[in-house]
């Protein structure tokens, strides 16, 4: 028998059921923790006097952020550039020493980051390693004072282990199947033509694309045909030739992604093309929430649309599955998205749009649970690749109001 099920479960269930939510309710906390120390006063000094023999006190303090020193960021093909300049930007803001591993999937991005980007910066601080993952594999042998990761959830498991070999800190930026909420209540082209959009930005090979849509079979009816229309008015009647639709990256990947339509009905799109890399965009209905399509991330410009009957089940639906890096929630009532918002949890939220919250830098970008870990953009990129060391700075003099301190603790030397 497990002495932990219990207690675990009871707290579990306590934090879904949202309990801990309400200001009044933390604020009660608090009050609580107050009257806790405050009313046992003597009871605690005498118990961390028997275990410890000690008292503490603090002056002001100060936080000075230092770069942790050698950082190693490590990025995916997706968006090769931007997923590798955006965190260097941050680790060398910091002061840090940066190794950059770009992906080797997006082989020519790679060439020009290995080949041109040193010329640009001081090479005795800055360097970009190549290779897979047997090279990366060697490489995380190496101690490093702070990882910086972005790739699939799998691969980030193995990067955490190596990290914790060495108890290097890591940031952890992964991916996942982004809910994408859509409310009986609003205009279905307004939703159509944003869903559609985010969800074959760059084939869809976005980390933060609209993975599945949840909605009643009602708006499924009036959706399916309004993303029809987007997907023509934005790639024409062939939309393997239009310039604005982008090409799956690997065979690897191609044919993953063409697996992936055989479950559920195609109701748009649906065609594929080896020689070409090329996915149509295809919204697949039908979907069961078993079906490998609703298991691993999609990465690709395909939406399958799962249906329920209330919001509530939406909810409950997005709650049984692990923490996503965004969810998106489209209604005209604004308290459905913020009831979205409040009763979930994930990386990024956004209200009737697609993924415009990581464009902004004045909010942090990163996931939680097993979309990841910390965060950057802006300046929390500088904090994420800082030590923010706690300082104290006493003045050399004043030893009479500091004598309290030192033992032995008799009455006569508390009233010096
Ligand atoms: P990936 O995890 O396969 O690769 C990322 C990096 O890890 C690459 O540099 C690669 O060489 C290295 N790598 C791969 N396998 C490894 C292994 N076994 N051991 C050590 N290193 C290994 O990811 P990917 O396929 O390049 O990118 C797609 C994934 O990244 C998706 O899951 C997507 O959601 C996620 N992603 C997340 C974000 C984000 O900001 N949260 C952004 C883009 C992509």
């Amino acid at each position: 028998m497990d002495p932990f099920v219990d207690t675990l479960q009871r707290l579990r269930e306590a934090f879904v059921s949202g309990r801990t939510r309400p200001a009044e309710f933390r604020a009660a906390q608090l009050k609580g923790l107050s009257r806790f120390l405050q009313e046992n006063k003597q009871l605690l000094q005498e118990a961390l006097a028997q275990d410890l023999h000690k008292a503490t006190q603090l002056d002001s303090a100060f936080i000075r952020k230092e770069p942790f020193g050698l950082v190693l960021i490590l990025s995916p093909w997706n968006y090769p550039l931007n997923l590798s300049l955006g965190p260097l930007v941050g680790a060398l803001a910091a002061g840090n020493c940066v190794v950059l591993k770009p992906s080797e999937i997006s082989k020519s991005t790679e060439k020009v980051l290995a080949e041109v980007l040193p010329r640009y910066l001081d090479q005795s601080c800055f360097a970009v390693v190549l290779g897979g993952p047997q090279e990366t594999g060697r490489l995380l042998e190496h101690k490093f004072d702070y990882i910086f990761f972005t790739g699939n959830p799998q691969v980030g498991k193995i990067i955490m282990t190596a990290a914790a070999k060495h108890l290097t800190p890591i940031t952890l930026e992964l991916g996942g199947k982004n809910p994408c909420y859509v409310d009986d209540n609003c205009d279905p082209q307004t939703v159509a033509n944003r869903v559609a959009f985010f969800r074959c930005f760059n084939a869809g090979q976005t980390c933060v694309a609209p993975d599945y849509v949840l909605c009643s079979p009602e708006m499924q009816a009036r959706l399916v045909p309004a993303l029809q229309s987007a997907i023509t008015r934005f790639y024409g009647d062939d939309p393997q030739s239009s310039p604005n639709l982008g090409r799956i990256i690997s065979q690897k990947h191609f044919q993953r992604l063409r697996g992936l339509l055989s479950f559920g009905r195609v109701v748009i799109g649906g065609q594929s093309d080896e020689s070409d890399l090329y996915i149509a965009p295809t919204v697949l209905v039908d979907v069961q929430e078993t079906d490998p399509v609703m298991q691993e991330e999609i990465f690709g410009p395909i939406l399958p649309i799962v249906n329920v009957r209330s919001l509530g089940q939406a909810i409950d639906f997005i709650n049984r599955r692990e923490k996503p890096l965004a969810l998106y929630a489209f209604s005209n009532n604004s308290q459905v998205v913020k009831r979205v918002l409040a009763q979930t949890s994930s990386g990024g939220f956004c209200g009737n749009d697609g993924f415009m919250h990581l464009t902004l830098a004045s909010l942090p970008f990163g996931g939680v649970g097993s979309s990841g870990m910390g965060n950057y953009h802006g300046k929390f990129s500088f904090d994420t690749f800082s030590h923010h060391r706690a300082c104290l700075l006493r003045p050399p003099g004043l030893e009479k109001i500091y004598a309290i301190r030192y033992p032995p603790h008799t009455p006569r030397n508390l009233r010096v």
